[in-house]
């Protein structure tokens, strides 16, 4: 039950059986006016869950409320879903195009829900991927189709997926596969808890729809829609384990699953390293592929996964070769009898790698091939091949699967950071990164979408994972020494291109309008970086006339590249235009949270520390809290670990003060110092001295004595 004085907006509809259903969106009055988008949103998962999976809403009536103060982005509750404002209101003026998809994915997730976690619920509370890592599933899926379903051709189709495909594989990397790798690291369905509400975590959500998926990707779209189904039938109404749901898939599909089920029990990133070989004489080409995962807690042997590995081979031409498959098992060849899937230009085979080695032949191969492993991230591993330089800018110029185009230029753009750490020249590293984005900016061959995606580079925490000892401020001054060489090379070209992008019409939420609006912004950011004043005055000029926060926000964003006086007006600016819009100034908190620090600048911290007194920040309201205090230290990585300790202190006091009000959202800001170990031992000492200094405070939530412990004992 909610209580409150709201008002709500409605829609009337009729399922696919021809029910008439209600449909509400509850917001407190004055709100109305921006829940079109999130209504909208509803009508398309109801329409998507009945077509791809045959699931109907089964009530006369279905109610959104959106509240100020929530811990979770939104609740299941059956038949009236509870949801954080953030994943609610939506206009133009105060959403983002981010914010716009994110609140679809969300209005589908919790809407999914209504099958996949109330109809059919957990047994207890260790199974939650079952509802969660599906109904994440779901979303994903959902959210694809809906890029897809508006474009035009096959092949925007494909790179509009592909766009979906990088944003959740980047958000895996970057917090998955570290949780994966420390203190707090578990299997997808936990084997011990002290307090539930920690396990709500990216493992259990996005691994968990990375398992999902590789289920799909074994038995095929097909075989996944015959399993749901049958799922269905034997547990509707029922509370049942992530066990019922594998072999739902595995009976309706007539194969085995069991060395599978080891995704549930086993925690830790697997990492598959690769080589291969031409033999131009028996025209083979030669893959030997090793796996292996290391230890977690708890867990210091793993046994193999089932991983599918889905792979192409790239001839001198660009083109894919034609697969015929071998193995060769004491010393004898079988063909492989695996799942190939042709598309319009490439071909690709799925391989099952169940053992610690394998070695695959390719026949009739008669040029060497460059192979493209992983395709569109068939598992949830880590990747390890000797590419050499020309090898990936071949791959992100050709390769025919567009998320390994991606994969190719991620790879150059690490490689880069990693030697410029170290102590390799900056300008020499970056050459081939900017070659290869010299030639993919005006491709216009590539939605825009994706081309932004090749123009982000890796993420701090995603290069750190990479490195033996973490020294956050070398890594964030080898990264930036990229980007301002990449910038530099390209010099000439960011401003025909963002003046290219620039729509003159009326703004569009279509996501071709969208992906416009992404890559101009991040031209824009591109060109700051070289700090030419032609760029800041352009950067300045597009934040004041912008008619939408995406590109306000892509403005101010790239502003915060420079420490010129442009930048601290137009933060003073957004601050006062938006001073009555919460949401809006969570971002303006988050950006500033997450500033570098430019020539001249004091540190961040002061800054922050100064907007814990901004009348609008509060403690007790947990956006607010991740807005500010979590971004800072979960998303600042130098300024944060700065070698003073003054992060920590800052780390210490919040956390206390937090978990007093909150312990959920004390315990995610407890997080942030999981990776202790990685880091400088000067560092290292410092994060112990704070970490036991909380675990000694008296009246500790459960919640944070869990993190705080766990991280210690590591
Ligand atoms: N079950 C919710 C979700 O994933 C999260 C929560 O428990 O609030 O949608
Ligand atoms: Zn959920």
């Amino acid at each position: 039950m909610v209580a409150g004085r709201l008002a709500a907006t409605e829609r009337r509809l009729h399922t696919r059986s021809g029910r008439e259903v209600l449909l509400q969106v509850w917001v407190e009055p004055g709100n109305e006016d921006r829940t079109d988008h999130a209504m909208q949103s509803l009508v398309r998962a109801i329409r998507w869950d009945e077509e791809r999976f045959g699931l109907e809403l089964d009530l006369d009536r279905f109610m959104i409320v959106a509240v100020g103060d929530f811990n979770m982005g939104a609740m299941e509750n059956k038949g009236l879903n509870i949801f954080n404002t953030k994943y609610v209101f939506a206009n133009p003026r105060i959403a983002t195009d981010q914010d716009f998809a994110a609140i679809e994915s969300v209005v589908g997730h919790e809407y999914f829900h209504n099958w996949t976690g109330n109809r059919v619920t957990c047994r207890d509370w260790f199974q939650l991927t079952l509802k969660e890592g599906l109904t994440v599933f779901r979303d994903q899926e959902f959210s694809a189709d809906m890029l897809a379903a508006r474009s035009t051709t096959a092949a925007a189709a494909a790179s509009a997926r592909a766009v979906k495909r990088i944003e959740d594989v980047r958000v895996l990397r970057a917090a998955q596969f570290p949780e994966d790798a420390g203190p707090m690291a578990h299997p997808i369905r936990p084997d011990s808890y002290q307090e539930i509400n920690n396990f709500y975590t990216v493992t259990v959500y996005e691994k968990g729809a990375e398992v999902i998926r590789m289920l799909q990707t074994l038995v095929g779209r097909d075989g996944f829609r015959r399993g749901m189904d049958l799922y269905f039938v034997r547990h509707d109404g029922r509370a049942v384990t992530c066990d019922d749901f594998v072999a739902a898939i595995a009976d309706a599909n007539g194969v085995a699953l069991g060395q599978f089920g080891r995704w549930y029990s086993q925690a830790g990133t697997p990492r598959l390293r690769a080589s291969g070989r031409h033999d131009a004489q028996a025209r083979r080409y030669l893959l030997a592929i090793e796996q292996s995962c290391p230890p977690s807690p708890g867990q210091p042997d793993k046994a193999p996964f089932h991983v599918p590995l889905a792979l192409g081979l790239v001839g001198p031409d660009g083109s894919d070769r034609e697969l015929r498959v071998f193995e060769e098992r004491d010393g004898v060849l079988r063909q492989v009898a695996a799942r190939t899937e042709a598309s319009a230009h490439g071909r690709t085979v799925v391989l099952d790698v169940t053992g610690p080695r394998h070695l695959f032949v390719f026949e009739d191969v008669d040029a060497a091939p460059i192979p493209s492993l992983a395709r569109n991230f068939s598992a949830p591993v880590t990747v390890e091949f000797d590419y050499d330089e020309a090898q990936l800018a071949f791959l992100a110029a050709h390769d025919s699967d567009p998320f390994n185009r991606w994969e190719a230029a991620q790879r150059l753009a690490t490689d880069a950071v990693l030697g410029i750490v170290g102590g390799a020249d900056a300008a020499d590293r970056s050459a081939p990164l900017a070659a290869v984005l010299g030639r993919l900016l005006e491709d216009e061959a590539l939605d825009p979408a994706f081309r932004d995606q090749l123009f982000v580079l890796p993420s701090e925490g995603f290069i750190a994972e990479q490195l033996a000892v973490v020294d956050p401020v070398a890594l964030r001054d080898a990264r930036n020494a990229l980007r301002r060489c990449v910038a530099g090379a390209l010099a000439k070209r960011w401003a025909p291109a963002w003046a290219a992008l620039s729509d003159p019409g009326p703004w569009s939420p279509e996501p071709a309008a969208a992906g416009r609006r992404a890559l101009k912004n991040t031209v824009l950011a591109w060109w700051v970086e070289t700090q030419a004043p032609e760029a800041i005055a352009a950067a300045a000029a597009q934040f004041q006339r912008a008619d939408n926060m995406t590109d306000r926000a892509g403005a101010l964003h790239a502003l915060l590249r420079t420490a010129a006086r442009e930048r601290e007006a137009a933060l003073a600016r957004f601050g006062r235009d938006f001073a009555d819009e919460p949401l809006v100034l969570d971002k303006w908190f988050s950006m500033q949270a997450t500033m570098h620090r430019h020539a001249g600048d004091p540190p961040v911290l002061g800054r922050v520390r100064a907007l814990l007194g901004h009348p609008a920040f509060s403690a007790r309201n947990p956006n607010r809290v991740r807005a500010l205090v979590g971004s800072f230290c979960n998303g600042n990585l130098a300024e944060f670990h700065a070698a003073d300790g003054s992060g920590y202190a800052f780390w210490r006091e919040q956390v206390l003060a937090v978990d007093a009000i909150n312990p959920q959202v004390a315990a995610r800001l407890a997080r942030a110092l999981d990776r202790w170990s990685k880091f400088t031992p000067g560092r290292q000492a410092a994060m112990r001295a704070v970490l036991e200094e909380v675990a000694a405070h008296e009246s500790l939530s459960a919640d944070v004595r869990e993190i705080v412990g766990k991280a210690l004992a590591s």
